[in-house]
């Protein structure tokens, strides 16, 4: 195995080497020693990354491992690992794996018994978390959304009643769809952050209840820019069953022309609170 106080790579591993999600600055003293002193790097896309390795005058060769030909390579791969070549993976942009290839092949390496090494770095979803200002002690992170509107949706209520901070990855052009239909399955009152452009010059991190955030980034193109996490605060168990000044009051004006228990479902839906409680306090009130 290796010694992690040593910074030479060891014949025969695999280096799962995180790279910037932005900001080249980002690429840690341990990468760039690893990057350097490996056989070969297999990169998600060779053009994109030769920017990077160009950046800190690294010229090792590097070879495109994508989903297209991963299943293809990753044997060959493993049998030059097995052989005693050193091979560090890299994606385009954070932590290799994370909603990017390489699954197949560290898979592999492993049941090979190929010693597989992360060396750690930037990812777009722990930096987002970190400076989010939501619950980070327990969180769940769903990746990118379906791209169809009712497979998306039909996702979003099953996280409906989920009590951890729910990450997501999203592209610019369904930022807006997404948010919205946040919106219209969690309720107006959830709190979410939209994390855009991290590391990068135009870096925001907005936060509101989605009521509030949904208009925010729909009417400023600006916002509908770049790359993005989108962080929503769980469920709170403990509030899930109160009902809230705000959401008795919707629920007043909903009874005077809705049955019971067609207020209480659009005032749980709209609210993002339990539905039976809302329910129970309709009744209470009619
Ligand atoms: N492996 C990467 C990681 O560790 O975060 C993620 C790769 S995934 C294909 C790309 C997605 O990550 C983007 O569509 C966006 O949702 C998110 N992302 C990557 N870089 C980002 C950034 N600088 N700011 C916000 N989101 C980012």
């Amino acid at each position: 195995m290796m010694d992690k106080d040593r910074q030479a790579p060891v014949k025969g591993s695999l280096y799962i080497v995180a790279t910037p999600i932005g900001n080249l600055a980002d690429l840690s003293a341990r990468a760039i020693e690893v990057l350097g002193a490996v056989d070969r790097i297999v990169a998600e896309d060779t053009r994109h990354s030769r920017r990077l390795l160009q950046h800190y005058a690294l010229q090792t060769p590097m070879t495109a491992l994508h989903e297209h030909n991963e299943r293809e390579l990753a044997p060959q791969l493993v049998e030059q690992l097995a052989a005693g070549s050193s091979v560090a993976m890299i994606s385009d942009a954070g932590t290799p794996l994370i909603s990017d290839p390489g699954y197949n092949l560290v898979r592999l390496a492993r049941e090979a018994g190929v010693p597989v090494v992360p060396v750690p770095g930037p990812c777009a979803l722990i930096c987002a978390l970190s400076a989010s200002g939501l619950p980070t002690d327990r969180f769940i992170f769903e990746g990118f959304l379906p791209a169809k509107g009712a497979a998306r949706r039909h996702r979003l209520e099953q996280l409906h009643g989920e009590s951890r901070t729910l990450i997501f990855y999203e592209s610019s052009h369904r930022i807006v769809e997404s948010l919205q239909d946040m919106q219209a399955v969690f309720g107006d009152q959830r709190r979410a952050v939209v994390a855009r452009e991290l590391t990068k010059q135009f870096e925001t991190l907005q936060g509101d209840t989605l009521a509030a955030l949904v208009p925010w980034v729909t009417a400023d193109p600006n916002q509908q820019k770049g790359e993005f996490v989108v962080l929503v605060q769980g469920l709170e168990p403990l509030n899930s069953d109160a009902v809230t000044p705000e959401a008795e009051q919707l629920l007043l004006v909903l009874l005077e022309e809705l049955p019971i228990k067609k207020a209480a479902k659009l005032a749980a839906r709209i609210m993002g609170l339990n539905k039976r409680a809302l329910y129970d306090r309709a009744l209470q009130l009619k």
